[in-house]
């Protein structure tokens, strides 16, 4: 007998009325897919649960994994037994045996969710209970301040027995909420965004603009880790890579300097509308913070926003950067983020970038700029890499340089 079962409580969605199936089946299937590279487990969904069966696997394997998955509102380690009185004593006595901490006293709470079985849940912490006093030394009960908790869940099939429980991430299951394109860099803020917008439910695409040869393939092999991080939170990104040497070459030979910066956000901002909507992707989301940056200032998210009528979802305006490096160190992307690799937005580019560049003057500037043609060649040349095929990935990268 032993934690062989997790439980995975989801509370909020309860809430959620109607859509309350698909939420369940969405983070059915996040889960499966998360857990994917641990061999042996099941996960299946019961009533207002859902249970994961660990045959044989390691619960450490899945412990950090469950915690990351939007829409788990807690789980705890589980022992499966039978629907029979002296297989839920014994399974009891074994949690309190496990009990991290020194227990010293404890209490038994009895939940009868199938109504049919024929002892009522008082008797059952009674009789539990019992058998636990009895097999134990220097143990009492304490019913208010125990050290331990012993929940015991009879279930029309089993009877699930758990202590203490994990927190989990909140949030909605991610692909329960429509579709964002992830403007997706190699920095620090963007990752963070992505993640934001996944804790609401959102599905995640992501687009990412390289200049080979001025960007390597170590700049883009980061950006390809960033993405498989963010999918550790239950999303299955693919990464639209958009060439966009010759944009950039042709904006800083055709533009004045302090207003490439601007044309060249507007050029981005176009691409990834065009294949948002191809796509039928509702929004773009991006992780820009109000005035971080000449490109972050109110006066040129206004100019750069033009050039589209998708919603723009910017997760991060209000936030510091410091509360930014933060939440990227504590969802894993930051040690990744600061890898020194060039970004296609630091070459090129000139230091006198307006702080408050106009779409009047953006509209006189880019008469000299091809924006369909330029437009059309990166989305010709735009190559799409599918993480949940990971031996492509590594493939189409090699297959480049
Ligand atoms: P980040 O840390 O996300 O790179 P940042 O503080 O460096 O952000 P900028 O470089 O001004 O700020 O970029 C603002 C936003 O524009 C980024 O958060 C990202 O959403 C988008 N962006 C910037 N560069 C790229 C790129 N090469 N590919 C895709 N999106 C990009
Ligand atoms: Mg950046």
């Amino acid at each position: 007998m032993k934690y062989d079962h997790v439980l995975i409580r989801y509370g909020e969605l309860a809430l959620k009325g109607k859509n309350r199936v698909s939420f369940e089946k969405q983070l059915l299937s996040n889960i499966r897919q998360v857990l994917k590279p641990v061999e042996g487990i099941k996960v299946k969904r019961t009533f207002g649960r859902i249970v994961l069966e660990l045959n044989g696997a390691d619960p450490a394997n899945v412990i950090g994994p469950l915690k990351h998955i939007f829409g788990i509102h807690s789980f705890s380690l589980a022992i499966r037994v039978d629907n029979e009185v002296s297989e839920m004593q014994k399974g009891a006595l074994k949690a309190i045996k496990e009990s991290e901490g020194d227990v010293r006293t404890f209490k038994i709470v009895t939940r009868r969710a199938y109504k049919p079985f024929p002892i009522d849940s008082q008797t059952l912490n009674h009789k539990i209970g019992g058998f636990v006093l009895a097999n134990t030394e220097d143990i009492k009960v304490d019913v208010h301040h125990p050290d331990a908790i012993i929940h015991v869940e009879v279930r029309e099939t089993a009877t699930y027995i758990t202590t203490s429980a994990f927190k989990g991430s909140g949030g909605l299951p991610a692909g329960t909420s429509g579709k964002l394109l992830l403007m997706l860099s190699g920095g620090i803020d963007s990752p963070v965004a992505g993640y934001l917008t996944m804790k609401r439910g959102v599905d995640l695409e992501a687009i990412h603009f390289h200049s080979p040869p001025y960007t390597s393939e170590r700049a883009k092999q980061k950006v390809i880790d960033l993405a498989k991080r963010l999918n550790q939170f239950g999303g299955q990104i693919k990464i639209h890579m958009v060439p966009f040497t010759d944009i950039q070459t042709h904006i800083r030979d055709e533009a004045p300097s302090n207003f490439q910066m601007t044309i060249m956000r507007r050029m981005m901002m176009r691409i990834a509308s065009r294949i948002a909507e191809e796509r039928n992707i509702q929004g773009i989301a991006t992780g820009d913070s109000i005035g971080q940056v000449a490109s972050q200032t109110l006066h040129s998210i206004q100019t750069i926003n033009e050039v589209t009528n998708l919603p723009i979802i910017r997760p991060l305006v209000t936030m510091d950067k410091l509360e930014v490096i933060e939440m990227a160190k504590h969802i894993g992307t930051y040690e990744t983020s600061i890898l020194p690799y060039e970004d296609c937005c630091t070459i090129f580019l000139p230091s006198d970038s307006k702080t408050r560049p106009s779409r009047k003057h953006a509209h006189k500037f880019e008469q000299y700029i091809k924006v369909d043609h330029y437009v059309e060649k990166a989305l010709e040349g735009t190559e799409i890499l599918d993480l949940t095929n990971l031996d492509e990935v590594e493939q189409a990268i090699e297959d480049l340089f």
